[in-house]
C-alpha cells in the first residue's frame, strides 16, 4: 500500500461542516484519506505532490448515464423524444456490437476522467464490456444490464442479467458493483417488474430504472394501471430494494412522499432535461422531504457530454430560473449532489468528502487562471466559474488515473481512433471520407 501526501492545496472538503481549508495537506494511505490539514506525525509518504494553486475536492459521481452512447454524440439533435429515439438513437443501438459498446465505454471513461468523474452508474447493453472498461481504466462503476421485459432485449434476458451480476459483483478490488436494470415502468409490464424486484432481493442488489420522464407517461400509467409510475413501482416491490430512479420529473406530492419513505435515490439530469425540453425535477421539494437527489448526465445522445461540473452548475441554475428564486439550491448543495449523494446511491457512502477515514476519490483543479480570480469564495468559483478542463489530476481509491492532465490508465490515441471510426461506420460513414471533407 502506498502512502501519498498532497501539500499546499485549497480544499473544498464537502464535510458536514462545509469546511474550506487554505494551503492544507491531505495524507493518503492505500485507498483511504488518513489526515486532512496536516500529515500525522511520522507519516512517511512514498510520493509527495505540491498542489499550490490547485483546489482539491471529492471526485464527481455520475449517477445515471449510458456510457457507450458516446457513439451517438451529435447524432440526434433538436428532435422530440419519440423521433429522437425512433429515427436516430435506435438506428445506431439496434446495430451495436459488444466491441462497439467497449470502445464507446472507453471513450466515455476518458471523457469522465478528463472532467473529474471518479464513479458512474451505467445502464446499457453488453455490460461485460463496460465492466472491462471500468476494470481497465480504474473508475468505480455500478453497472446494470438494461432489459425491456420478456422479449425485445439486447444480448440477454432477466436470467442473463443475473449471470452478469454474479460475474462482476465486487470485481476489480470492489470498484465494480452491479444491480438490475429494467428499463422503465412504461417499457416493462407490472408482472415483469415484480419478478425483477424479487430476483434483485434474492441477489441482494438494487435496481436502476427510468422514472416519470413525461406527463404522457404518467397519464398512460394512470389510464392503464390506475397508478402513477411511482405508485406502480412501489406496488410491484421495486422499492423493496435500493432503487436509483433516473429523472423523476413528473412526481406529485404523494409520489414524493413515497420516494422519501422508501429511500429511493432520484437522479436529476439537468442538461438532458433542458435539451430535450422534458421539464424540471422538483429537486428542492424532494430534498426537503429527505430524498437523496443525485445528478447524472444521461447518455451523450441527449446531453452531448459527460461533464458533471456542468450538471452541478445547471442543477443550481435550472431551479433558480424555474422557481424565480436566486436562493434556491444555495451554497455547496449542487456540489454535494454531484459527489456524495451519487456516491451513496452507488454503494460507496465513504466516498464524496475529504475527511479522515474517507475513500481517496479526489480531484485537483488548476485555479491559477483568470476565471478563478479573485478567490473570494471557492465554492462559488467551482460551481459557477470553473471549467471541466481545469481538472488536472484524478485519484480513485488512492490511485492516480490522471496526473497533470496526462492519462495513466488508458491509451487515448487508440480510443479516439477506434471510437470515431466505429461510430461513423454504424451510420454508414467512413472516417477517411469525413477527413477528406474536412480538408
Ligand atoms: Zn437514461
Amino acid at each position: 500500500m502506498t502512502r501519498k501526501l498532497i501539500e499546499h492545496a485549497d480544499i473544498v472538503t464537502l464535510d458536514p461542516h462545509g469546511a474550506i481549508l487554505r494551503n492544507a495537506d491531505v495524507a493518503i494511505d492505500g485507498d483511504r484519506i488518513v489526515a486532512v490539514g496536516q500529515a500525522p506525525a511520522g507519516f512517511q509518504p512514498d510520493e509527495t505532490l505540491d498542489a499550490t494553486n490547485h483546489v482539491l475536492m471529492p471526485g464527481f459521481v455520475n449517477a445515471h448515464t449510458h456510457a457507450s452512447m458516446t457513439f451517438e454524440r451529435g447524432w440526434a439533435e433538436d428532435l422530440p423524444l419519440d423521433r429522437w429515439f425512433n429515427e436516430r438513437v435506435w438506428v445506431v443501438e439496434s446495430q451495436l456490437s459488444d466491441e462497439d459498446v467497449y470502445w464507446g465505454a472507453m471513450l466515455a471513461a476518458a471523457e469522465m476522467i478528463r472532467s473529474g468523474t471518479v464513479a458512474f452508474a451505467d445502464h446499457y447493453f453488453y455490460m461485460d464490456r463496460v465492466a472491462e472498461a471500468a476494470e481497465q481504466t480504474g473508475l468505480r462503476a455500478l453497472l446494470a444490464w438494461c432489459v425491456f421485459g420478456e422479449e425485445h432485449n439486447i444480448g440477454v434476458d432477466l436470467p442473463g442479467t443475473v449471470d452478469f451480476v454474479r460475474r462482476w459483483q465486487g470485481a476489480a478490488d470492489g470498484r465494480i458493483r452491479t444491480l438490475l436494470g429494467p428499463h422503465s415502468p412504461y417499457m416493462c409490464d407490472p408482472q415483469f417488474l415484480a419478478r425483477t424486484a424479487a430476483v434483485a432481493a434474492r441477489l441482494d442488489v438494487g435496481i436502476h430504472i427510468h422514472l416519470a420522464e413525461s406527463q404522457e407517461q404518467v397519464d398512460n400509467s394512470l389510464a392503464r394501471h390506475d397508478r402513477t409510475p411511482v405508485e406502480l413501482l412501489e406496488a410491484n416491490g421495486v422499492f423493496d430494494v435500493p432503487t436509483i430512479a433516473a429523472h423523476g420529473i413528473y412526481v406529485n406530492a404523494i409520489d414524493q412522499a413515497i420516494l422519501a419513505r422508501r429511500g429511493v435515490t432520484v437522479v436529476q439530469c439537468p442538461n438532458c432535461h433542458m435539451k430535450l425540453g422534458m421539464g424540471v425535477t422538483p429537486a428542492p421539494a424532494l430534498l426537503a422531504q429527505g430524498v437523496n437527489v443525485a445528478l447524472g448526465t444521461d447518455g451523450t445522445a441527449s446531453s452531448n457530454d459527460l461533464n458533471m461540473l456542468k450538471e452541478a452548475r445547471l442543477a443550481a441554475l435550472i431551479q433558480k430560473l424555474h422557481l424565480a428564486d436566486p436562493e434556491a439550491m444555495p451554497g455547496d448543495l449542487p456540489l454535494r449532489m454531484a459527489t456524495q449523494n451519487g456516491a451513496k446511491a452507488l454503494g460507496w457512502p465513504d466516498s464524496g468528502a475529504i475527511a479522515p477515514g474517507k475513500l481517496a476519490d479526489l480531484i485537483l483543479l488548476d485555479c491559477d487562471q483568470p476565471h478563478w480570480r479573485p478567490r473570494h469564495d471557492l465554492v462559488a468559483n467551482l460551481l459557477h466559474s470553473a471549467q471541466a478542463g481545469d481538472v488536472s489530476d484524478v485519484m480513485v481509491a488512492g490511485r492516480w488515473l490522471m496526473r497533470q492532465r496526462r492519462f495513466l490508465t488508458l491509451d487515448i490515441e487508440q480510443i479516439l481512433w477506434e471510437a470515431e471510426r466505429r461510430a461513423l461506420a454504424l451510420v454508414g460513414q467512413d472516417l477517411a471520407v469525413v477527413r477528406r471533407y474536412k480538408g
